[in-house]
């Protein structure tokens, strides 16, 4: 099969033909159709710090997708030929407390799908029957193949209650963008984006944004006190990995609020714990997805009405991947798919 490989370390991805990946007894083997591009691909392309640290070529990437069973190990009976489905990207250990509590997005032992296993960037792929989500007839492939990522947004976005709050999203990356339609979908009064990039603004505010801020121009309890908020928002969803990001969200944050932080800082980040303290604020962290209640979150959302599509701005062949890749780098995107099937 054709597949976009990290042959050997250093910067660079090259699509190559590689074996068909090994169909275990409890695995589910995926003819790929759609993939999105994340960070992490994007980290491992450039062969960041973090990815000299963390991968071990020659790996196939990749890990958002949505494609179709095509072939299952015999343990196997819940999916069959045909199925569309995506993956979960977070393969759990199954043995940890956690993992036997069903509490699986806890786990310490997690491998990442396209990170420390082969990934989707390919035309197969292959899942323990555990990862993968049957979709519903009809979906959206585009959407399906984003629903890794859609499910961090929403993951971040129901960590509180949202209905009748005010909410800050801070950092409108693709992530952010899904965010801001479900926290919008989910009740929220008054949304702030606060986001540098001008076209992930304007994105911002077609999928549900009150108002769209340039945080380098203006200052967010400002911004909440011209909205009429009493003392500033209830909820924050930190989706930008910015170290001030995250400080002036805690500023503007009302008493008793919560942050929910989801975007990866470089560095470390030194906060102002007396504040933390003094508000009585509830700080979060979250990473992947809960297995699977926010699966279900999603497709319940999606089917009741939750629009997401316009975080996807561009749709490429995988064969032309390095266009791809240098759109998703520019910053000028939302999320760009890549089509296997052409
Ligand atoms: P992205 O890099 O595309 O988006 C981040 C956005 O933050 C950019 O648009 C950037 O312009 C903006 N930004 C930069 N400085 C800012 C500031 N001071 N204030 C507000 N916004 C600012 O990333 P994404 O794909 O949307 O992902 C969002 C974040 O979540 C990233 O940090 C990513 O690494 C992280 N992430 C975490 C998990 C997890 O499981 N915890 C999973 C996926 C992604
Ligand atoms: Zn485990």
């Amino acid at each position: 099969m054709l597949a976009l490989v990290k042959t050997a370390p250093g910067p660079g991805l090259s699509l190559e033909t590689v074996p068909d990946p090994k169909v275990d007894i409890n695995d589910v083997l995926i003819r790929v159709r759609k993939t999105g591009i994340c960070g992490t691909d994007l980290h491992i392309e450039s062969w960041d710090p973090w990815a000299a640290k963390t991968i071990h070529p020659p790996l196939v990437v990749g890990h958002e997708f949505v494609g179709e069973v095509v072939e299952t190990g015999s343990n196997v009976y819940d999916f069959a030929p045909g199925d569309i489905v995506s993956g979960e990207g977070h393969v759990t250990c199954g043995l940890c407390r956690h993992c036997m509590a069903g509490r699986r997005h806890l786990c310490a032992h997690t491998v990442g799908l396209g990170v420390g296993r082969d990934g989707a960037f390919a035309e197969y792929v292959v899942l323990p029957m555990t990862n993968v989500w049957t979709h519903w007839p009809g979906v959206d492939e585009d959407v399906a193949a984003i629903f890794d990522p859609f499910g961090n947004a929403v993951h971040t976005a129901l960590a509180f209650n949202v209905l009748g709050e005010d909410v800050l999203v801070s950092g409108a990356g693709p992530i952010g963008l899904m965010a801001t339609a479900v926290v919008r979908h989910a009740g929220a009064r008054f949304v702030v984006v606060s986001e540098p990039n001008e076209t992930r603004r304007a994105i911002a505010a077609r999928m549900g944004a009150t108002v769209t801020v340039d945080p380098r121009e203006r200052d967010l309890g400002d911004v909440a006190r011209e909205l009429g908020m009493v003392e500033g928002f209830d909820v924050a969803l930190e989706m930008s990995g910015a170290p001030v990001a995250l400080r002036s969200a805690m500023d503007a944050m009302a008493h008793g609020g919560s942050i929910a932080i989801l975007g990866l800082p470089t560095q470390e980040i030194s906060l102002d714990i007396n504040q933390l303290i003094h508000k009585l604020l509830t700080i979060r962290g979250i990473y992947g997805r809960e297995m699977y209640e926010t699966w279900y979150k999603m497709t319940v959302m999606l089917q009741s009405g939750l629009d997401i599509r316009q975080a996807i701005t561009h749709r490429f062949s995988f064969r032309d991947h390095e266009l791809a890749f240098a759109t998703a780098r520019s910053g000028d995107s939302g999320k760009v798919i890549m089509s296997w099937t052409d």
